[in-house]
């Protein structure tokens, strides 16, 4: 068993960590200073554009896609350190090296499942960073962590599909270069075989009957960055039936299918988030002194270090063994891990970061640092991509069937 990183991917690292060095760090603060003076706080501030241009000149750029016709072709072991690094600036750096979600698995679905048109139409200048997508499925009128659930129609009639239905929490939907949504919906909602119900089709945003109405919150935040998590509505839009993703019947398929990357690309930036906070209390437990002391010296903060760097180790592991999987026996067979560590992740995140912010006092909830949003992110991700409970539902039934 080796532990090190393989040349290519020591290489991109090095070349990455300058790259976050240089620019990205230095980028968080203007950004926020433009994205203040913005006409609307959904546009994109001028230093995104100015970041995504030197990582493209450098080379860092759609490194996700293990499809080298489209992509960086890097396995996902070789991605993992490199979407960890990423992770501690998550609202700039993926957006910067075009490998955010939910641009990351909607480029994934059209590069495997997308027909030469729609990968002309959409993938190119999703690749090229032009435009920006979002993912519909979730619905507030059902529980939606069962796709089985979704109520939306997409109705055939003659060369169209009429899609009607409400969706919430669409990632990037606000964000007005978020040209093209990619919405599930039930073709055949009485059929016999529940996950044969749901189709996938393109829907354009200008599309008439498209209405994008507000943007909901995460603990408060708009989460602008990534294009903040709208409400949508579909009220008999028409597409042409050209639109349609796949097959009619295949759209659970591809959610699954879209899933597995999308995890541990999360668990991945998760790992960033973790270290960056570990810094941040580092070098605040050595810069400030309570009662005679410096915080560093504090026995509970000794423990509070150590657990959290024995938790991100643990879990590094479990995800580079779980990239190792995917490459090597496929999604499918690495399923347990990908559950596992989509369990294990976030909450143990949340955990460190939470230390982290009660080292800093007042600081650690204010806007003057990133904990708190890093602390909203990582939370949000023990619900988004399938809550907690039915990884470990799944999971255990996996087990048990070991022994039934
Ligand atoms: C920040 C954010 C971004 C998101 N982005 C997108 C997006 O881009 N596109 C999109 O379509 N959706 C998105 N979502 C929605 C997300 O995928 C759903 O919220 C998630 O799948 C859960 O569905 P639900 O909210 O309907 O919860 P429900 O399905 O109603 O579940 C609620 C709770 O019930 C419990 N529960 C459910 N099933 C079980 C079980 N079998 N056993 C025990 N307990 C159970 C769990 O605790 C769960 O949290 C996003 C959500 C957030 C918070």
């Amino acid at each position: 068993m080796d532990f090190a990183y393989d040349a290519r991917t020591e290489e991109l690292r090095q070349r990455l960590l300058a790259f976050m060095d240089d620019h990205v760090y230095p980028s968080e603060t203007v950004a926020d200073e433009q994205r203040a003076r913005l006409a609307s706080p959904w546009d994109t501030p001028a230093v995104v554009d100015e970041l995504k241009a030197e990582a493209r000149r450098r080379g860092l750029w759609n490194l996700f896609l293990p499809d080298a016709e489209y992509g960086a072709g890097l396995t996902n072991l070789q991605y993992a350190p490199l979407a960890e690094i990423t992770g501690r600036s998550p609202q700039l750096a993926p957006t910067a090296l075009n490998c955010a979600a939910p641009d990351t698995g909607n480029m994934e679905v059209l590069a495997q499942f997308g027909d030469e048109r729609q990968k002309k139409q959409w993938l190119e200048p999703l690749l090229a960073g032009e435009i920006r997508s979002a993912f519909a499925m979730t619905e507030p009128e059902v529980a939606s962590s069962d796709a089985t659930n979704i109520t939306t129609r997409i109705e055939r009639e003659g060369d169209e599909y009429v899609i009607t239905g409400r969706k919430w929490y669409i990632s990037g939907a606000m964000n007005p270069d978020c040209r093209i949504f990619i919405v599930m919906g039930k073709t055949d909602p009485d059929g016999a075989d529940i996950r044969r119900q749901q189709s996938m089709v393109l829907v354009p945003r200008d599309t008439p009957g498209v209405t994008v109405k507000r943007a909901m919150r995460v603990f408060g935040y708009g989460d602008h960055y990534h294009g903040g998590h709208a409400e949508v509505t579909f009220d008999g839009a028409r597409v042409p039936v050209s639109g349609l993703i796949g097959e009619e019947g295949g759209g659970f398929a591809i959610a699954q299918a879209r899933l597995g990357p999308g995890r541990i690309h999360h668990c991945m930036r998760l790992i960033g988030m973790a270290e960056r906070a570990i810094e941040l209390m580092c070098r605040r437990a050595v810069s400030r002194t309570a009662f005679g002391k410096a915080l560093a010296q504090q026995g509970v903060v000794h423990n509070w270090i150590a657990d959290a760097r024995v938790t991100v180790e643990q879990l590094r592991l479990l995800v580079l063994k779980t990239a190792w999987l995917m490459d090597t026996v496929g999604n499918k067979g690495a399923h347990t891990e990908i559950q596992a560590i989509k369990i294990a992740t976030p909450r143990a995140v949340v955990d460190i970061i939470d230390r982290a912010i009660q080292l800093h006092g007042a600081g650690g909830v204010s806007q003057d640092l990133p904990l708190a949003e890093l602390y909203a992110g990582a939370r949000t991700l023990m619900i988004a991509d399938g809550p907690d409970e039915v990884h470990q539902r799944s999971l255990a039934r996996r087990e048990l069937k070991r022994y039934a």
